[in-house]
């Protein structure tokens, strides 16, 4: 079974990983030659994820496509499932990761949800933060990542910014085909802590569920997680799993589903957005659980059986430490890794 892998980031590294021990081959459509996961798999095509002639060509090499990141316009997606190629979460399943106004709306009956309405100019988002109280959390509602693309409007005077800053186009994604971008205007809650409700799903069905972690974000970006979640009771757990599980195979998702999730101080659990994909979540589970995340999402993309999604230790703490140009990131692995042999680097 050949995977190809739209994105060449981490996660398509981790990924390539876990490839090896079930023989699975990968290639990679990747943004350059040096990106995170060129540097380790050998099948790698240099292209750009939002030209479809690049894509349909990788694809029609590869027996099913899945996904580092989902940037990936929809329209390109569905011209490939079109042509008979295994796109796999498949585009109908996507756009609920892709685009958010568009996740809130196909959610709603789903409850678990914090107020919310797609909002076309800062009058609208004045009448919505009047309304469900003031300070109000805008987002776009396509090509927002790690925090980029959100926003907290503290008072009325505020409202423009969403919408000057998304004409300016605050990520570098968001221009990239899709003329459709909204603001999303949702109630501020004031939550207690985050969760991830994590769970994989095949195309014949069969789908397992993670312990739920629960996550420290900083700056928009997931820096933490403790898995199972502390203190949060076998009823609210199993409420998280169940509604990961339920939304998993309500919209036909394939692979990796993680469900974002805020704990209300009252006790309530509302979503704050779906990502099909292995989750920077979800990465405790390589050495945490009896089958990791990367492991679970290949086997699910090209339908073998799942593994057990069940914790190997008691806790397991990650920590997300990120490199970017830094030279020294690997300075003083040694003493660490000494420190602690229980440590393990991913
Ligand atoms: P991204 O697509 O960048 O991950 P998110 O929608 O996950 O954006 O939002 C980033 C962060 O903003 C969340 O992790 C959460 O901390 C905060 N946030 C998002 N929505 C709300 C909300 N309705 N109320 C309070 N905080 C929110």
């Amino acid at each position: 079974m050949r995977v190809g892998i739209i994105g060449g980031g981490q996660l398509a590294r981790m990924m390539h990983a876990a490839s090896i021990g079930l023989g699975i081959r990968v290639s990679l459509l990747a943004e350059g030659p040096d990106v995170s996961a060129a540097q380790v798999v050998h099948d790698v095509v240099v292209g750009d994820w939002s030209d479809p002639a690049v894509v349909a060509a990788f694809a029609r090499a590869v027996d099913v496509v899945t996904f580092d990141h989902e940037h990936v316009p929809t329209p390109i997606l569905e011209a490939l499932v079109a042509d008979g190629v295994a796109v796999r979460p498949g585009p109908h399943a996507l756009v609920y990761a892709q685009d958010k106004a568009a996740m809130r709306e196909r959610l709603a009956p789903y409850g678990h949800a914090p107020a919310n309405r797609v909002v076309a100019t800062p009058d609208d988002l004045r009448a919505f933060g009047d309304e469900v109280g003031w300070p109000v959390v805008a987002k776009t509602s396509r090509g927002g990542y790690d925090g980029k693309g959100v926003w907290t409007v503290h008072d009325p005077s505020g409202a423009h910014v969403p919408f000057e800053s998304r004409s300016a186009g605050p990520t570098e994604a968001q221009g990239r085909g899709h003329a459709d971008v909204r603001v999303v205007a949702e109630e501020h809650v004031p939550f207690v802590r985050e969760l991830s409700a994590l769970v994989v799903r095949s195309p014949h069905g069969q789908a397992v569920a993670y312990p739920v972690s629960q996550t420290v974000q900083l700056d928009g970006i997931c820096v933490e997680t403790t898995t199972p979640a502390p203190g949060l009771t076998e009823a609210q757990a199993t409420e998280c799993q169940r509604l990961a599980l339920d939304l998993a195979a309500g919209l036909d998702v394939t692979g990796v589903l993680a469900v974002e999730l805020m704990e209300a101080p009252d006790g309530r659990i509302l979503v704050n957005e779906l990502a099909m994909r292995p989750h920077n979540t979800g990465h405790w589970s390589i050495d945490g659980a009896c089958t990791s995340q990367f492991e679970n999402h290949l086997r699910a993309v090209c339908d073998m059986p799942l593994g057990l999604p069940t914790a190997r230790a008691p806790w397991t703490v990650m920590r997300n430490v990120l490199g970017g140009p830094r030279a020294d990131l690997v300075k003083g692995l040694d003493e660490v890794l000494a420190r602690d042999p229980s440590l393990r680097v991913q």
